[in-house]
């Protein structure tokens, strides 16, 4: 019997892996996923209820276009199929008047025109019950900023990439993979699939998969903890109207969602956590070093919370040296591809990243403007 051959196999059923597999489905390719672990596993980056969504992009305007493509995206997708999956909310950022995340939105948005507002101080208590203004700090809101249910939004695009005729293989560990420009082999132990085309989608794994590829840097890869504690005022109800916070302190950046269910607030350092390597199996529980900023961030910031946490889920941050994400074509391998390093900020740009893989698979181009992330930009600095 002859091997199925695809037009395209992805490695990783994440959060870029589910959306380049609905894009390429979409446009007609036969499509294979192969993932290490089962369907909504919660070991890589792509869990944990929330993800934010805003578009006065502090970390580099260069983002500004891609996210507003994003935001419009998810709309479309939410709008035809009946999902739920992005809540505009707003976002406040405090910080004293140098931190990057307030300077950093302010000049995304006069270059780009976003809604961003300045709010004085004597504002501050009315606007955002429930949050104390440490002294000389600067406060800005994005108005249109909001999060994505991060679960529904992988689940939406496996279900509509299987519609569309994609395969999955889930607890498929790829080992190693192998091109000769024209077809890909990818051995999953014993097995071999075959295709046309390669995208490797493999977050926090991918310096396993792409250590071989001239001018790839070493990704970092951290452990992270989103943590949920019981409120003890409605201060912070979504359905009250409030919004996502991010603050910066002397001691870290500390950043949360309004509450969902009445009853928590889930709350993340965005500084700090503990280097991991494969298999990512250590570390999974969280040590008084994990907790502490956070409870002295709601001592000082959140006195509506308990500092007791309810629960907590780990997640992997994989960081490049720069922060910013790679995606680009595989310079030795036309037909291979792959998006790494989402440090942290990337999952709401998932479905713009994976529309962009699919094109460069079919059309070796795209309309999405991703230049800024290349890989060149490691081997020749002035690109
Ligand atoms: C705590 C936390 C908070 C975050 N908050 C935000 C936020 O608010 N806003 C935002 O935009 N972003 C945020 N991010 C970042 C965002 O979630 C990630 O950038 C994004 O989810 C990464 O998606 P991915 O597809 O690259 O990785 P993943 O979703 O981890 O997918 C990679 C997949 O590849 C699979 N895989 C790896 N190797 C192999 C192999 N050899 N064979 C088969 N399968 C393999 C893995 O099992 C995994 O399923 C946050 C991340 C974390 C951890």
């Amino acid at each position: 019997m002859t091997e199925q051959q695809f037009d395209l196999i992805v490695i990783g059923g994440g959060g870029v892996g589910s959306s380049t597999a609905y894009f390429a489905a979409l446009r007609k390719l036969n499509v294979l996923v192969l993932e290490q672990f089962p369907r909504g596993h919660e070991q890589g980056s792509s869990h944990g209820e929330t993800r934010v969504i805003r578009t006065a992009y502090h970390e580099h305007p260069d983002y500004v276009p891609l996210a507003q493509n994003a935001y419009k995206l998810w709309q479309r997708i939410e709008d035809r199929f009946e999902r739920a999956l992005l809540s505009p909310c707003g976002l406040m950022l405090a910080g004293p008047p140098d931190a990057e995340t307030i300077h950093g939105a302010r000049t995304a948005s006069d270059l780009h025109g976003i809604e961003l507002e300045d709010v004085p101080a004597q504002e501050f208590q009315e606007r955002f019950p429930g949050f104390n203004l440490p002294e000389g700090y600067e406060v800005v809101y994005e108005p249109n900023a909001g999060f994505l249910d991060v679960e529904e939004c992988v689940e939406t695009f496996f279900e509509l990439a299987q519609l569309k005729g994609a395969q999955f293989a889930w607890d498929s560990p790829v080992t190693h993979w192998e091109s000769d420009g024209e077809s890909v082999t990818v051995f999953v132990g014993e097995k071999t699939f075959h295709a046309r085309n390669l995208v490797i989608a493999s977050g926090a794994w991918s310096n396993q998969l792409l250590n071989e590829t001239p001018g790839f840097p070493s990704l970092e890869v951290l452990r992270k903890f989103m943590v949920w504690f019981p409120v003890r005022a409605d201060s912070y109800d979504l359905s009250l109207g409030s919004s996502i916070f991010h603050y910066t302190m002397p001691y870290g950046e500390f950043y949360g969602f309004p509450s969902l269910d009445g009853e928590t607030v889930k709350v993340c350092e965005h500084s700090g956590g503990r280097t991991v390597s494969p298999p990512f199996k250590e570390a999974p529980e969280m040590m008084d070093s994990d907790l502490e900023p956070l409870e002295r961030f709601l001592t000082d910031v959140m006195p509506d919370l308990e500092p007791q946490s309810e629960s907590y889920s780990p997640c992997l941050y994989t960081l490049t040296s720069d922060r910013h994400f790679i995606v680009d074509e595989h310079p030795q391998h036309q037909n291979v591809h792959f998006a790494a390093g989402l440090s942290g900020h990337g999952f709401k740009f998932v479905n713009v990243i994976g529309k962009a893989l699919a094109d460069l698979v079919i059309d070796r181009e795209t309309e999405q403007p991703i230049s800024f992330l290349s890989l060149k930009r490691f081997t020749n600095p002035g690109f």
